[in-house]
């Protein structure tokens, strides 16, 4: 029996992922049997998953690979341009592994060096207690008022897009709660008939994008100052920049655009 050793390899410094050249301005993860580069004392090595009958494998660097005639470095989110699908996913969650190590070294409790245990899983060897990566929740609201919805710009956007209202979820709190308190305090609206649309992983670093749609039900915008700059409702044949393609927020927002009845 024959047994594949080739490995595809998520290797990043920072959120800088290195992918091979293949020509014509295409890019793909590196893929074999070794590592594409060296790898230094001391550095974790990472099992991520398995990806069309391959391990993926991920590490760290502690600085940047120099572009050259094999190599370059392309941001996480700007790889989503150039690889499949399924790929950028994994480089995702290749990521976001990568930054729960970093930030698990030492145990919270009793401050003892953390060990890892299994691939997703480190254990204090001192109070023996056991930490997973952890992912923040955040909702996305689309909000309907008649013909127009809802888009804001929050000054932490890296662009002049807008974009759906968004923000964390408590504790103690249930989705629809987090969605009608997130409107209502980033714009003064009160909203009804929250229902769910879809989620997205988002490893920037280690989130989950939960969206729901609503519907106006009251009140004036009355923005949140500290975190928006501009908010308002847009009919279909007015609308400002948006978001790109790969965010959850422009696929709910795609969708309204298409289905004006619903
Ligand atoms: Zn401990």
């Amino acid at each position: 029996m024959t047994q594949t050793t080739q490995s595809w390899w998520f290797v990043f410094y920072k959120d800088q992922l290195l992918l091979e050249k293949k020509g014509n301005g295409t890019f793909a993860l590196p893929c074999g049997e070794i590592p594409p580069i060296v790898i230094k004392e001391k550095t974790t090595v990472h099992t991520i998953t398995t990806l069309e009958g391959k391990n993926c494998k991920s590490f760290s660097l502690p600085a940047p690979i120099e572009e050259s005639e094999q190599y370059v470095m392309i941001g996480l989110r700007a790889s989503y341009e150039y690889l499949p699908l399924t790929h950028y996913q994994t480089a995702g969650k290749a990521h976001e592994i990568l930054h729960w190590d970093r930030n698990s070294q030492f145990c919270s409790a009793c401050g003892t060096p953390m060990e890892q245990k299994e691939d997703i899983m480190k254990r204090c060897p001192k109070c023996g207690r056991e930490v997973y990566p952890s992912i923040s929740t955040a909702v996305l609201v689309l909000v309907r008022k008649e013909n127009s919805l809802l888009l804001v710009h929050a000054r932490n956007f890296k662009g002049t897009f807008n974009s759906l209202v968004a923000g964390f979820l408590e504790t103690g709190e249930t989705l629809e709660e987090c969605v009608a308190r997130e409107v209502k305090e980033e714009t003064g609206l009160d909203v009804k008939n929250i229902t769910y649309f879809g989620n997205q992983p988002w490893p920037y670093p280690s989130g989950l994008m939960v969206g729901f749609i609503a519907d106006y039900a009251g009140g004036e915008i009355k923005l949140q100052d500290e975190e928006l700059s501009s908010g308002d409702f847009y009919t279909r044949d007015n609308l400002p920049e948006l978001p790109r393609k790969l965010s959850l927020a422009r696929k709910m927002i795609d969708w309204w655009i298409e289905h004006p009845n619903d």
